[in-house]
């Protein structure tokens, strides 16, 4: 067997019972259209293969990309897409089922967070699982706990020990599934920067830092007379996301509003 590319993040799954599982999580019809981020070998892929509609199996390994075409070749509703999975951004998928690289992970999760299909069942590294199921006032609450809760209903289905992947990784992993909610906030990139800024005051009272946010926008403060004392006493990292984005929110209504002579 060749060498594998530690670089590219290739662990590969190799315990059969946790591959099935995975599958499992995905509720796989032939409904489905299915992206899988990293198909390396094919284990997965083929498991996916056998029950969902389509796989759209993304890997940017060349000679991986080979071998998954030889291992899937009697596959009809597989494709093969070669290449990097944050520059090649397919679409038309309604799940995401993958054990993808951990090297890229906040990146691929927010552009999954924009893509927002329907289902994702990921192997993450433990430490970033624990950062999507993180609640307010904790230590792991960062801009993308609140993303990822405010559109999704994220579990930590199981630990995946190190001894299922080949070569093991360094790091523990989870299983993490994430299911959209039925009612999701409509949230603008200018919105998500906002967040985004606010977050790397995390710890300090929202007041200071909305207060500052503003002077930086050259904006009034009407959002911090409005909304109540409680809120803006709280710390950044105390507020929930629905608290969060109401804030976001009134910054861009002011930011629209012309300025008061
Ligand atoms: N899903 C397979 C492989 C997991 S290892 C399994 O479970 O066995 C992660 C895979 O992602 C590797 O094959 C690696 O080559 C691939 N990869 C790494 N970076 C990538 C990127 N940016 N885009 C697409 N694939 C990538």
């Amino acid at each position: 067997m060749r060498k594998t590319s530690r670089r590219l993040g290739q662990h590969f799954l190799s315990n059969p019972e946790i591959l099935d599982s995975i599958v499992e999580y995905g509720e796989l019809s032939r409904e489905d259209v299915v992206l899988e981020v990293g198909a390396g070998r094919g284990e997965l892929t083929e498991r996916i293969a056998e029950r969902a509609g389509k796989v759209i199996a993304v890997e940017i390994d060349q000679r991986l990309v080979e071998e998954l075409r030889e291992r899937l070749r009697g596959y009809s509703n597989v494709e093969i897409l070669a290449g990097d999975i944050l520059k090649l951004k397919p679409r038309g998928f309604n799940k995401v089922v993958s054990n993808p690289p951990y090297r890229i992970s906040l990146k691929l999760m927010e552009w999954l967070l924009d893509s927002k299909p329907d289902l994702m069942v990921l192997t993450l590294q433990k430490e970033f699982a624990s950062k999507l199921v993180a609640k307010p006032g904790t230590s792991k609450y960062l801009y993308i706990s609140v993303l990822a809760s405010a559109f999704y209903d994220v579990k930590i289905a199981m630990t995946i020990p190190r001894s299922a992947f080949r070569p093991p990784p360094k790091v523990n992993s989870s299983l993490v599934v994430m299911k959209l909610k039925e009612e999701i906030p409509e949230i603008s990139e200018n919105e998500k920067e906002i967040l985004k800024k606010v977050f790397t005051r995390r710890r300090q009272t929202a007041k200071r830092v909305l207060r500052d946010l503003a002077e930086d926008l050259g904006i009034t403060l009407e959002i911090l007379e409005k909304t109540g004392e409680e809120t803006f006493s709280k710390r950044v990292f105390q507020l929930s996301a629905d608290e969060l984005l109401q804030i976001a929110k009134a910054i861009r209504r002011s930011e629209e509003k012309p300025k008061p002579k």
